[in-house]
């Protein structure tokens, strides 16, 4: 980072070991939780392929990201080139006077055929700058060892002036958040801010356990422009262009990290089987988003409630919310869950450069996949008598996938299938929903929330804004049922 006001990285791949007479180099085309094909590759310039002592080797494309060099004998192998940045997102870099913020997919090529190997990162800093990632563990860390390209590139990295790193304890486990945030923060805000956090992940590793890592990293621009938020193994990224402002229920950054962090196990490690191992030379389509995103989605929401920082009538708001969209959005009788997952390429962070019919053709895989599982809670729940809910299913999905026998060299366990969800939310609900599956997941029907809110004491109420109220009459029992749904307990 010699210049930041140029936007320019400075990128420096040393290939040790070469045998080959030639040598493939690919850069993803996509960055993983991002599903659009974006070709980083048209950011790359100023390419020079050496030995380490500087002699040219020439090499040829056969594809916009892929290079082939003629090792010429070589056996270690020098790439420089620079990368233009100037994005402040979960899928794109930024390089700028105020920092530093880079997404690995978009920045390091990898030797095809080699991802499973280790790599190390060295990274050179502005003078006075901070580095912070997931993966930090002492100040002033500047070297680091990931045992593969996937980790590499699932380590977004904050390097800064001045950076708010602060920790908790849940579990056993490390917490760190890390705020790069825009100006002065009120006082006592930040102190706030990351007990928020706090409460966040105490209420989801209620859900599914204590996630496998001694350490884990929330890293926050507030206050830059952009919005997005973007889950990882070991850390998340979350921008919010807003600032803190002491009179906010939901303080800026509040909300994605309730989401972001419900992926720490819902698609980072409980993973659909084309998410892990990637091919990082295709976008990837597949069927399960409205799991992965979609139950991520409703746990995200219902935590804010359960984790104690709203209160029970902004979660019977967000939760008529997810239920109006469910029920009026143009798209739902276009798409299936499924098919609104597997299209996702064509709509998540794709550049619309022809004109489409999306409002009306497509229907978020967040949203319909939060309706599904919002509709799952409620039914389970009723069904035992609150001894289960979806908190259940999603532990059987994890029991026949994460913990099946290791499928590759990425990860443990294995990736699901539609058909496991199927059998995990069977299982919990003690019924075959194989017909259930085909006509609201795999068919466009509209689910009959009214009925299952009647059954705890609940009424949809549809007007300008759409309501769930407490029906006066409900008995003892559905108060009970009721009362776990909102508050996140069962048994
Ligand atoms: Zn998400």
């Amino acid at each position: 980072m010699p210049d930041p006001a140029t936007h320019l990285y400075e990128i420096e791949i040393d290939v040790d070991g070469v045998q080959s007479a030639t040598l493939p180099m690919q850069l993803p085309v996509w960055s993983t939780g991002r599903y659009a094909r974006v070709d980083f590759a048209k950011n790359v310039q100023d390419l020079a392929i050496t030995t380490p002592d500087g002699r040219a080797l020439k090499w040829d494309k056969t594809n916009g990201s892929r290079w082939v060099v003629n090792t010429a004998g070589a056996r270690s192998i020098r790439f420089k080139y620079r990368v233009f940045a100037n994005s402040l997102s979960g899928t794109y870099s930024v390089l700028d006077t105020a920092h530093a913020n880079w997404n690995g997919a978009g920045l390091f090529m990898y030797v095809e055929d080699h991802k499973p190997d280790p790599v190390t990162l060295k990274i050179t800093p502005p003078a006075g700058w901070q580095v912070m990632n997931g993966d930090t563990r002492t100040a002033n860390q500047l070297d680091y060892k990931f045992e593969n390209y996937d980790r590499l590139i699932d380590t977004p990295t904050e390097v800064a002036p001045a950076l708010m790193v602060d920790s908790f304890t849940v579990d056993g486990k490390k917490y760190r958040t890390m705020v790069h945030y825009n100006g002065t923060p009120p006082a006592g805000i930040r102190e706030r801010f990351v007990k928020d956090v706090e409460k966040l992940v105490r209420y989801e590793n209620s859900v599914f356990s204590a996630p496998p890592l001694d350490q884990y990293t929330f890293l926050f621009n507030i206050g830059y422009a952009g919005g997005d938020g973007m889950e990882h193994l070991y850390s998340t990224e979350i921008i919010n262009r807003r600032s803190w402002i002491d009179s906010l229920v939901i303080l800026p950054g509040i909300g994605t990290a309730a989401h972001e962090y419900f992926h720490v196990w819902n698609v980072k490690r409980v993973r659909p089987m084309a998410l892990g191992p990637f091919d990082y030379t295709k976008e990837t389509y597949q069927p399960s988003l409205w799991v992965a995103e979609g139950w991520t989605q409703y746990y995200g929401q219902a935590a804010l409630h359960r984790s104690g920082i709203t209160d029970k009538d902004e979660f019977y708001a967000s939760m008529a919310g997810v239920i109006r969209d469910n029920l009026t959005a143009p798209g739902r009788k276009e798409v299936s869950a499924r098919m609104a997952s597997f299209n996702a390429p064509f709509w998540d962070g794709a550049p619309q450069g022809q004109p489409t019919n999306g409002s009306n053709t497509f229907f978020s895989y967040y949203t319909k996949g939060a309706g599904l599982a919002l509709y799952l809670d409620l039914y389970i729940r009723s069904k035992t008598d609150n001894a289960k809910s979806l908190d259940d299913v999603f532990n059987a999905l994890k029991k026949r996938s994460w913990n099946a026998p290791n499928a590759s060299y990425y990860l443990q366990g294995r990736g699901y299938t539609e058909q496991d969800v199927e059998r995990a939310a069977s299982e919990v609900a003690g019924e075959d929903l194989h017909a259930w599956f085909e006509q609201y997941v795999g068919g466009k029907d509209d689910l009959d929330y009214d009925a299952q809110l009647a059954r705890m004491g609940l009424r949809l109420v549809r007007g300008e804004q759409w309501r769930i109220e407490e029906a006066p009459d409900a008995t003892a029992g559905q108060r009970r049922i009721r009362d776990g749904w909102v508050g996140g307990r069962r048994g």
